[in-house]
């Protein structure tokens, strides 16, 4: 598909691909491990770093590449529980139990942070700070009530900013103010995958491509795996399928995972300037719309990067490409004109409770739902799971075993209701819009 936006070359795959497309491996399937990681994203192989150091035998499996699905596609925006931090934690759980949960989210920002540079991670990793722009002074409120517990959560400063005051963090003027959180960062998501997958490889993790898992058994003290490539056994099994549960070994975590589309584009390259002109410091940038915006320069400083909810049923990066630069185009006028290099898409996973969840069903481990903000989120789930997989926590972990709701008559199919609710969405952010 051809389309006037589209510059010449055009690619319907993630620019971050050009610097670090997830690599073909050829690695044979074993017969047997100790623990076999069904999933090779953040979640997959931070938890196969962490069971490595612990001394544990660990085989990842992924049905495509390694990296290739969520982490390798992501906007790179590194936060810790920023969207916890916003969400009706305490209606959920009381004051105490929500403060515990809203820390153990908060606690991804360091621990990705420490697994970077403990590992030597090159993956352009900058704590840049973000901007969250306000879609309706309404919603420039309910940000500033929870500005305070942001920071606190962080332990950087979070602050709030007028629409007189915006743009000295944004070039645009789109927005009723927003805030501003420092303890927030930035990466290149493919070298973060990459460069995660070589940690784990160098600690001794077997990582084996193009296997999908279709069953896992119990057999005796561990299980059977039913794979594409043939039979493994294992002591043990974690699912770090996350977005892309649907159809795989274990139906019911598929049950309570909303798998959704997030699309992204890239554009051409716009220079330095116009680039610190749009995004003064070089902050990432999401909204609090229903239907939300996040966005960023590139990390060589070059071009914009613009990622959103295009489409709320199943659809191609080329399709959902004009409707996100028009998106653009709100926000950035000045950027009408200017063509698309890149566009792709990627399954997030979200959950009825918005919460992401760990723990054991049926004697399966699982680690997922990390409501489109994953980068820190999934590395700590994985690490975390692999903590309780070896036994080794010596604390309890808040996101640990927490009920995990499913809905009556959901079976992990979104495709159906996903639409309607999508309209709704958006319908309501314009209506708010209008209102405020
Ligand atoms: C377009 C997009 C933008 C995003 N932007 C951001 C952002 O800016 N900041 C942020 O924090 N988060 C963002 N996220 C979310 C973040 O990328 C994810 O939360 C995170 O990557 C999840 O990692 P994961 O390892 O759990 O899952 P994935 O990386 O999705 O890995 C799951 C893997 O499981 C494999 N698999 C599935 N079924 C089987 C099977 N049966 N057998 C074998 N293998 C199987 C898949 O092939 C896949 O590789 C974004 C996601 C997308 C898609």
């Amino acid at each position: 598909m051809t389309h006037p936006l589209f510059a010449p070359g055009f690619q319907p795959r993630p620019w971050w691909w050009e610097a670090a497309e997830p690599p073909d491996r050829d690695t044979a399937l074993p017969e047997r491990t100790r623990v076999a990681i069904v999933g090779g994203g953040y979640t997959g192989l931070s938890a196969a770093l962490t069971l490595r150091r612990l001394g544990h035998e660990v085989v990842v499996l992924d049905a495509e590449r390694i990296g290739w699905g969520a982490s390798s596609r992501n906007g790179g925006m590194v936060s810790g529980g920023l969207k916890v931090a916003r969400g009706p934690l305490e209606q959920q759980f009381g004051p105490e139990r929500a403060a515990e949960i809203a820390r153990a989210c908060g606690a991804s920002f360091p621990f990705i942070e420490e697994t970077i540079a403990r590992e030597g991670i090159d993956c352009d990793y900058v704590r840049c700070g973000r901007f969250v722009g306000a879609w309706t002074p309404k919603h420039h409120a309910a940000l500033a009530r929870t500005v305070e517990r942001i920071a606190e959560i962080s332990g950087q400063p979070a602050w709030m900013v007028d629409r007189a005051g915006q743009r000295e963090y944004l070039g645009s003027d789109h927005y009723h103010g927003g805030m501003v959180a420092l303890g927030t960062g930035s990466l290149h998501p493919g070298k973060y995958a990459r460069g995660l997958a070589a940690a784990a490889e160098r600690a001794g993790a077997v990582l084996v491509d193009q296997v999908r898992v279709s069953a896992a058994r119990p057999e005796g003290e561990g299980f059977r795996l039913l794979t594409s490539a043939g039979e493994m056994r294992a002591d043990a099994v974690l699912m770090a399928t996350n977005g892309y549960s649907r159809g795989g070994p274990m139906p019911w975590l598929a049950k309570r995972l909303v798998p959704v589309g997030s699309y992204i584009i890239a554009t051409e390259e716009l220079g330095e300037d116009r680039i610190e002109a749009l995004f003064p410091n070089r902050r990432m940038i999401s909204d609090t719309k229903r239907v939300l915006n996040y966005f960023r320069p590139s990390p060589d400083g070059k071009r914009v990067l613009w990622g959103g909810r295009a489409s709320f049923g199943p659809e191609t990066p080329e399709r959902a490409a004009p409707r996100l630069h028009a998106m653009m185009s709100a926000v950035f006028p000045e950027l009408k004109d200017v063509r698309i290099t890149h566009a792709w898409t990627g399954n997030v996973a979200f959950t009825f409770d918005h919460l992401p969840h760990l723990g054991v069903e049926a004697g399966l481990h699982y680690a997922a739902g990390c409501q489109g903000s994953g980068v820190a989120m999934a590395t700590w789930m994985g690490h975390n799971a692999a903590l309780k997989l070896a036994g080794a926590g010596n604390a309890g972990f808040a996101l640990d075993s927490l009920p995990f709701p499913t809905r009556p008559l959901y079976s992990g199919d979104p495709d159906w209701f996903l639409p309607i609710v999508g309209a709704w969405y958006r319908l309501q952010d314009r209506i708010d819009r209008i209102a405020a």
